[in-house]
C-alpha cells in the first residue's frame, strides 16, 4: 500500500511538473539508482532510463493539443505515430476530417515529435473510381507529411458487399493502394482480426473480456455469421505474400497475440511484415517469460514498442498523462529489468532484454519499419 500511494504521488509530481515544462527546463527524472526496493528513485530511474533510448511509441491516438502533452514528450525525449482511424460505428471515428486537423496541428507544434499516421476508408469500395479516390486523399496526406496508413478490422469484420460477403483484406480493390503505398515508401499498419478472445465466449481471465463486455458490436462471438479469425489473417498474409515491397506493420501484435510462435512463423515467411506490441503486452506475459525473450531477441529487428495509449478532446489531460506515464513505466519495468511486473493482476518477472535489443525495441525498428517517424527525409528500406 505505502509503495502505491507513493507511486500515486510521484506520478502527480510528475504530471504537474510535465505540465508547467513547455520551456527547455532540467528534466524531471531523478538520477538514476539502481537498488531493488521500490522507491520513488527506482520509479523515475525507469523512465530516465527509457527517456535514454529516445523512445518512439507507434501506436497512439492522440486528438487534443495541450502544452501538458507537448512536456510529456518533451521530458521523456518521446515521439509517437499518431494514427488516425475510421470507423463508422464510433461518432468521432466516422471521418477523417474530425482527426486530419488536430493531428497536423500537432505535429507542427510537437517540432516534429509527432507524426501522422492517415487511414482509408473502405465503405464505398464498391462505387466506382474508388482506388484512384483513396489514392488521390493518400497522396494529399503524403504531402502533408503522413508516412504511415492505417488499415483497419472494419476488414474482414464488418464491411461487406452489396451481395453480404464480407471485405477481405487481399481483395482487389485494395491493389493500386498497396501499390501506390509501396511505390510511395510509405508502410501500412494493419489492424486486422482481434484477439482469439474475440471468437470464443466470455471468459472472465481473459485481458480483453471488459472490451468485450462493453464493445459487444465487435465481439465475434456474438456474430457467428462473421469470417473465423484463421481467414482474416489468411487474407492479410495473402497481401504480404503478393507485394513483397510493401512494408507492414502489424498493429497490437498482428493479431497473433496468443502465442509468439505464430509470429515467428510470419516473420520468417515474410521480410516485409514487423509487428507492434500496443496493448498486447499483458499477452506476452501469459507466455512463458524464456519463450518471450528467446522471441524477442531472435527477432529483434521485427518488434516495435507501442501502446494504444489516447487522448481525447474530451480527455482531462492530467488523468490521461498518468496512464501515459504508468504504462510507460511499468513496459520498461518489464521488457529492461528483472523485478516482478504486474499487468491485469497477472504478476511476472520481467525479461531483462539486452539494452541492444531494447534500443531496437524502443527506437531503431520504429526508425528503419516506418521511415520519417524521427524526422527527415523518407527512405525506402
Ligand atoms: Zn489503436
Amino acid at each position: 500500500m505505502k509503495s502505491k500511494t507513493l507511486k500515486i504521488a510521484f506520478l502527480t509530481v510528475l504530471v504537474i511538473t510535465a505540465v508547467a515544462a513547455a520551456g527547455p527546463k532540467s528534466p524531471t527524472v531523478l538520477p538514476a539508482r539502481h537498488d531493488s526496493a521500490p522507491s520513488v528513485q527506482n520509479l523515475s530511474a525507469w523512465l530516465e532510463a527509457l527517456a535514454e533510448m529516445n523512445p518512439i511509441d507507434v501506436h497512439t491516438h492522440v486528438f487534443k493539443e495541450d502544452p501538458a502533452f507537448d512536456g510529456l514528450l518533451k521530458n521523456l525525449k518521446l515521439r509517437v505515430l499518431d494514427i488516425c482511424v475510421i470507423d463508422d460505428r464510433d461518432p468521432f471515428f466516422k471521418d477523417l476530417e474530425r482527426q486530419r486537423n488536430p493531428t497536423l496541428n500537432l505535429v507542427r507544434s510537437s517540432s516534429g515529435r509527432v507524426a501522422f499516421c492517415t487511414t482509408i476508408s473502405p465503405y464505398d469500395f464498391e462505387e466506382p473510381g474508388f482506388s484512384q479516390r483513396v489514392n488521390r486523399q493518400l497522396n494529399q496526406d503524403f504531402s502533408a507529411g503522413a508516412i504511415a496508413v492505417k488499415i483497419y478490422k472494419t476488414i474482414g469484420m464488418e464491411i461487406r458487399t452489396k451481395a453480404g460477403k464480407y471485405l477481405m483484406a487481399d481483395d482487389p480493390v485494395f491493389e493500386p493502394i498497396y501499390k501506390n503505398i509501396a511505390a510511395r515508401h510509405r508502410t501500412i499498419v494493419a489492424h486486422l482480426a482481434e484477439p482469439t478472445s474475440c471468437w470464443q465466449a466470455p471468459n472472465p481471465a481473459s485481458p480483453d473480456y471488459d472490451y468485450y463486455k462493453k464493445h459487444p458490436e465487435e465481439y465475434a462471438y456474438l456474430h457467428p455469421e462473421w469470417p473465423s479469425k484463421a481467414a482474416i489473417l489468411a487474407a492479410r498474409d495473402h497481401v504480404l505474400a503478393t507485394n513483397p515491397k510493401l512494408r507492414v506493420v502489424g498493429a497490437h501484435l498482428g493479431s497473433m497475440e496468443v502465442d509468439v510462435n505464430e509470429i515467428a512463423q510470419r516473420f520468417d515467411r515474410y521480410p516485409n511484415f514487423a509487428v507492434d506490441t500496443a496493448a498486447r503486452i499483458p499477452y506476452f506475459m501469459l507466455q512463458p517469460s524464456d519463450k518471450v525473450r528467446e522471441f524477442l531477441i531472435k527477432y529483434q529487428d521485427r518488434v516495435l514498442y507501442g501502446t494504444d495509449l489516447g487522448l481525447m478532446p474530451e480527455d482531462k489531460t492530467a488523468e490521461s498523462l498518468k496512464e501515459w506515464i504508468s504504462t510507460y513505466e511499468r513496459d520498461w519495468k518489464y521488457f529492461a529489468t528483472d523485478q516482478t511486473v504486474e499487468y491485469n493482476g497477472h504478476k511476472v518477472q520481467g525479461l531483462r532484454l539486452p539494452v541492444s535489443v531494447l534500443r531496437k525495441l524502443y527506437h531503431d525498428n520504429a526508425v528503419r519499419w516506418i521511415p520519417g517517424i524521427a524526422g527527415g527525409a523518407h527512405q525506402s528500406r
